[in-house]
């Protein structure tokens, strides 16, 4: 008798983002924390908005406390996820109804509950690469295969790589956009060319692929519009988080929404109830179901992160090195001057700048910066990244 292999194995690999985040909190320890430049984590530095701690202490004084930290239904409050349906119906005219909303405990929830309700014995989720490195356990998890589609070098969508990815076996695509690690907000152009390939490929085969959208960006972008994908395409599920937005990383809080467009949207919403319930993600954090319902569509300060952005955008390029036009999220994708992201990586450990290289994301060759952080490791950062310039002849 032995345990779970593949369990074991997830659990005792390092992630190479907190391997490094705990590198970071070593070497503060060793040479100050203002001398390191950790750019490793995409946890908010922004608080969250004001409604969020209003809408707390309200409740803890208005609402019985045993009310208040009880149970709530599986899939959430009653007025909870009719608040959620509401704000979507009425923000993006989106065909919505309370019965398909499921609270959940951020994105990863909401994607892990996702896939387990429609992964059945030999499907296949596609993703296009570079992404979050989690949907590969997410996906394998919930016993599905992971197809990829790597984006186009400008790290929009390569339409030509997903029309030869997606195949009779492909239960869903996953998109996220905004985009973590490139900050790219793929164009309303692309995702109508995209929904015409699914509509079709679903057409051919008699069965609709679906289309999951990793939202847990929406609200962070710098001018680019994020169109709503079930306006362009009903067979999409949204997996929707408020760790970013509204900065509750750690509170563990967001929703799946099928739309009523979606096919088969009343049985695909009982299978996201039976895997909730199987996997042991029933009634969210209740008291942030409620504070998230009063905050729908809020963020934290977004004027930060566009500081940040624009100050280290602006320097990178001086400095000559090339990166991604950043229009959403809180990162910057930077091509690696030399083949290795992860020779570039140690490289700029010297400096202190803690960078994370690429090919966890599943592409080689650049580096991910996550630029939430407070604005003065950033200005303290730039004469670090000028040095690394100078070693690979950029300046
Ligand atoms: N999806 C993407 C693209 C992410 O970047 C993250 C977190 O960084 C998640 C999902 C998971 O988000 P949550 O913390 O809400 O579970």
């Amino acid at each position: 008798m032995s345990i779970n292999r593949i369990m074991r194995h997830l659990g005792e690999e390092r992630s190479v983002i907190r391997e490094i985040f705990e590198y970071g909190n070593a070497r503060k320890k060793e040479i100050g924390a203002d001398k390191v430049f950790d750019f490793s984590l995409g946890n908010p530095s922004v608080a969250p908005p004001p409604e969020v701690n209003a809408e707390i202490a309200r409740l803890i004084a208005e609402m019985p406390s045993v009310q208040l930290h009880g149970y709530t239904s599986a899939a959430g409050a009653p007025e909870v996820r009719a608040a959620v349906a509401d704000y979507l119906k009425t923000k993006f005219g989106a065909p919505m109804s309370t019965e398909r909303v499921y609270m959940t405990c951020g994105a990863a929830a909401s994607l892990t509950i996702a896939l387990t309700a429609m992964s059945e014995a030999g499907d296949e989720f596609v993703v296009v690469t570079p992404c979050f490195p989690e949907y590969r356990v997410f996906i394998e998890q919930a016993g599905g295969k992971v197809v990829t589609a790597k984006a186009a070098a400008d790290f929009h969508l390569d339409l030509a790589a997903l029309e030869r990815a997606v195949g009779i076996h492909t239960k869903a695509v996953i998109l996220n956009s905004p985009n973590n690690p490139t900050g790219v907000v793929y164009g309303r152009a692309e995702l109508k060319v995209l929904a015409a390939l699914l509509q079709k490929k679903s057409d051919e085969r008699g069965a609709p692929v679906y289309l999951i959208a990793d939202e847990p960006y929406r609200e962070l972008t710098y001018g680019a519009e994020v169109p709503f994908l079930p306006n362009l395409y009903p067979h999409t599920v949204l997996c929707y988080s408020f760790s970013k937005s509204l900065s509750l990383a750690g509170e563990r809080i967001g929703y799946i929404a099928v739309p009523d467009g979606c096919a088969d949207a009343d049985g695909l919403f009982a299978a996201v109830c039976g895997a909730g319930r199987s996997l042991g993600y029933v009634c969210a954090p209740a008291l942030f179901q409620r504070v998230a319902a009063k905050c729908l569509g809020k963020s934290g300060d977004i004027a930060a992160y566009r500081e940040n952005r624009d100050l280290l955008w602006n320097a990178l390029r001086a400095y000559g090195f090339a990166c991604v036009p950043p229009e959403g999220a809180f990162y910057l994708f930077v091509k690696s001057p030399e083949p290795s992201a992860k020779a570039f990586c140690e490289r700029a450990k010297k400096y202190e700048l803690l960078l994370v290289p690429s090919d966890s994301f599943g592409v080689e060759g650049y580096v991910r910066i996550s630029y939430c952080v407070a604005k003065p490791t950033i200005e303290r950062s730039l004469p670090a990244f000028a040095q690394l310039a100078k070693e690979y002849g950029l300046i």
